[in-house]
């Protein structure tokens, strides 16, 4: 089946009001471009002015909390983002699971309030290095998908990111064989899981994606899009990865 390919973007904890200025070039190439999916995951603070800044690009938050209110001090929900104008949320990044202890079981819960509330789901694993240089990678991914995927997660409102650990912010990127050969084992989990509502859902690659190697990376077999970080900062490092996936495309 032909997907769609996504290009998301993830300002992690960087960016101003000023910053918002990228906004209107990724958002101009967004339109420009329209055989992708382009989206920007930015700080809480930043969802309401970038909704109003660029309404037609879907901006994103980069957490939610499973529950939708309460005594959670600090936590935004996923009705929250939805009313500040945000249309998807990353999930289970990386660098959440780690710093702030997040398991697989919270991680299924935040997708189903995603899902709850109409909010697409960008749904993040992936392996340390330890894990890979003991040759337990896949089983460890498969195993996050395995554990953290809702049910009823069927069709495309969730995309999975395949994000190695050892390979976000590093500017070290797997082999094209060794990202292949892993989104084909996601692929393998998504369908064991959802069996033929698997093939609409799209399997995006993450980590140290940069101008210089989108085209190669998003090229290779059963890459969907990509998840970027750093590159996503500016849109002078961004578009050109938008622009290498709409020649794909
Ligand atoms: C990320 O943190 O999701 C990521 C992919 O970061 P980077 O592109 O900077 O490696």
């Amino acid at each position: 089946m032909a997907r769609r390919k996504l290009i998301a973007g993830n300002w992690k904890m960087n960016g101003d009001l000023a910053a918002l200025a990228e906004i209107d070039a990724i958002a101009a190439a967004a339109v420009a471009n329209p055989a992708v999916d382009v989206g920007i995951g930015v700080p809480a603070t930043l969802i309401g002015p970038a909704h109003a800044r660029a309404p037609r690009l879907a901006i994103g938050a980069e957490d939610v909390h499973a529950v939708d209110h309460g005594a959670f001090t600090g936590s935004v929900s996923a009705p929250m983002v939805r009313e500040a104008g945000a249309t998807f949320a990353i999930i289970g990044h990386s660098e959440r699971r780690a710093g702030c202890g997040e398991t697989d079981a919270d991680v299924k819960a935040k997708a189903e309030a995603l899902l709850r509330h109409g909010l697409a789901a960008i749904l993040c694993v992936g392996e340390t290095s330890d894990q890979r240089n003991a040759g337990n990678a896949v089983a460890a991914v498969t195993g996050q998908v395995r554990a953290s995927m809702p049910w009823g997660a069927a069709s495309g409102w969730l995309s999975v990111a395949y994000e190695p650990i050892w390979a976000i912010g590093s500017g070290h990127t797997p082999t094209l064989e060794q990202i292949s050969a892993m989104h084909g084992a996601i692929r393998a989990m998504l369908t064991e899981l959802l069996g033929a509502d698997a093939a609409s859902m799209r399997v995006l690659y993450g980590g140290s994606v940069t101008a210089e190697n989108a085209s190669e990376l998003l090229g290779a077999p059963d890459v969907d899009g990509a998840l970027v970080g750093g590159a996503s900062l500016t849109a002078a490092k961004f578009v050109p990865i938008i622009k290498a996936a709409a020649g794909l495309a």
